[in-house]
């Protein structure tokens, strides 16, 4: 296994509103990436601290949704205090 750094941060395809079909979907980030996913990211990602209860949205008609599967890997070991793991 390689632990070096990529160049290229690959981003999920951008999809399509489920709603209208239209291309010009938003994804929304919870939490502030590194600088270099920050400034990698398309203009389509957004990032912010302020909890949504969505992944997507849609610029055309509005409509927001979440992604099926979502990944929650907070909780997991309560014992353990990681210095990293800070919420901004
Ligand atoms: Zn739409």
């Amino acid at each position: 296994m390689d632990d070096q750094e990529q160049d290229a941060i690959s981003w999920p395809p951008r999809g399509t509103c489920p709603v209208c079909g239209s291309e010009e979907v938003f994804h929304d980030m919870l939490g502030m990436p590194t600088p270099e996913v920050f400034y990698s990211a398309p203009p389509w990602v957004s990032f912010g601290c302020t909890p949504t209860y969505r992944d997507r949205h849609c610029g055309a008609c509005g409509h927001e949704w979440c992604l099926p599967e979502r990944d929650a890997p907070e909780d997991d070991d309560p014992e353990s205090d990681d210095p990293g793991s800070e919420e901004c």
